[in-house]
């Protein structure tokens, strides 16, 4: 094997050791903090002490998607292309999911170390993040597999490259809205390193258990007692562990619990005419029971007609709007692909979501308090690795660096140990 390979203009080391990264969906910084000072995170407790432990910055907008692509290209979304986990594609003029391969713009980390020989492993919860992930990959045994806990039972080796997976994984098919289906990520990547000791393996989780439960509540401590008891099983394999998170997670709701959204279809409607204005809510995707499709981030397409400066201007003066901007000005801040967005970007408070109009948004499902992301309130996440790697003094850390810390900034410590 080379001793690296280069992707979108960084380079990565070959790995030494197993390297296994990991995506924790909502990872908000606290919920490992708390599970550890619970006691029920020992491996994780080691990592704070004696591994790695920062804070870095995710992409904006803070969902799934975007972030879960910039992690794994090493690059952000104005580079790989997607900036949602949903979008107007202005080919067809149509709303569409951004889960298709064909969106994706470059190749990914994967890619460039399988066509270096490496072997490769990508698990994933939902099957919505598969196809993007698995890009260019050949998938069969020995070289990659591709597969989500959500379809394990559905797992071939001309799709995935893998079959059997419930077999030997040892455990039933988990429910779409449970935290089970994280659970199976990290038990299937214990089976798959001990059977297959892959070089490079990707873990991600969905946030289901984060939107319900805040930090140092017992059913977060719960889910990361079991992530820690996994994670020490790869870390006595002898891997090399960075764990980061797609986005943050903060509570959205009003003092009586009820969702506190800003219906920016309805506003827009009032102040241009109904359905002039199409505002666009990339957190969509077809699993919204936990969320309601409510995020923190919007995209707008104005009429020709309208003075955008003058939209601008009416949003800026809505309560719990943080940010309104301009495509351009919001493309070069948030590093987006200035063709996919709308004409106007809007971003609420910490506390506060977006909607489209209240009609159209079925909070039935909601059982617990809103929490959701999407915002810049919600771009803080954790960094962890189980080495001690430096980091150098003023450097802002994005969560797309961890393959970088894994492969590159791990070596050289190893390296001068020796
Ligand atoms: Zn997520």
């Amino acid at each position: 094997m080379a001793a690296s390979v280069t992707v979108n203009g960084r380079s990565y080391r070959t790995p030494e050791a197993p390297v296994v990264i990991v995506c924790v969906d909502g990872s908000e910084p606290g919920y490992v903090e708390r599970a550890v000072e619970a006691g029920v995170a020992p491996f994780l407790g080691r990592v704070l002490k004696t591994g790695t432990a920062a804070v870095g910055d995710s992409v904006v907008p803070t969902f799934t998607n975007p972030n879960n692509l910039s992690i794994v290209t090493g690059a952000p979304p104005s580079v790989h292309g997607i900036c949602g986990n949903y979008f107007l594609d202005p080919e067809s003029g149509k709303e569409v999911m951004m889960n298709d391969a064909k969106f994706l713009r470059v190749d990914t980390i994967f890619k460039a170390f399988q066509d270096a020989g490496a072997r490769i492993a990508v698990v994933t919860a939902k099957d919505k993040l598969r196809g993007l992930l698995g890009k260019g990959l050949t998938l069969a045994p020995g070289r990659a597999c591709s597969f989500s806990s959500e379809k394990a039972d559905k797992a071939t080796l001309a799709e995935n490259g893998i079959d059997g997976v419930l077999q030997l994984v040892g455990k039933p098919l988990p429910g779409v809205y449970s935290a089970e289906l994280s659970e199976f990520v990290f038990a299937a990547g214990v089976k798959l390193m001990q059977r297959d000791r892959p070089d490079v393996m990707y873990l991600s989780t969905t946030d289901y258990i984060q939107h319900k439960h805040a930090p140092g509540t017992p059913v977060a401590n719960a889910f990361y007692k079991m992530m820690d008891g996994y994670l020490a099983q790869l870390d006595a394999m002898g891997c090399v562990i960075a764990l980061t998170a797609d986005h943050g997670m903060n509570a959205k709701h009003d003092a009586e619990g009820k969702p506190d959204v800003i219906y920016l279809q309805d506003h827009f409607d009032a102040w241009l005419g109904a359905g002039m204005a199409r505002v666009i809510l990339p957190i969509t995707d077809p699993y919204v029971v936990h969320h309601g499709a409510l995020g923190s981030f919007a995209t707008v397409y104005l009429p020709k007609s309208a003075d955008a400066a003058a939209m601008i201007a009416k949003l800026k003066g809505l309560d719990g709007v943080e940010a309104a901007l301009p495509r351009k000005e919001a493309c070069r801040r948030f590093e987006l692909p200035e063709d996919r967005m709308g004409d106007l970007v809007v971003v609420s408070t910490r506390h506060k979501v977006l909607g489209t109009a209240a009609s159209r948004h079925d909070l039935s499902g909601l059982t617990e308090p809103l929490r959701s992301h999407g915002g810049i309130s919600e771009q803080a996440v954790p960094i962890l690795l189980n080495r001690k790697v430096a980091i150098a003094a003023g450097r802002r850390l994005r969560n797309f660096d961890v393959f970088d810390l894994a492969l590159n900034a791990a070596a050289a410590v190893a390296r001068n140990a020796a």
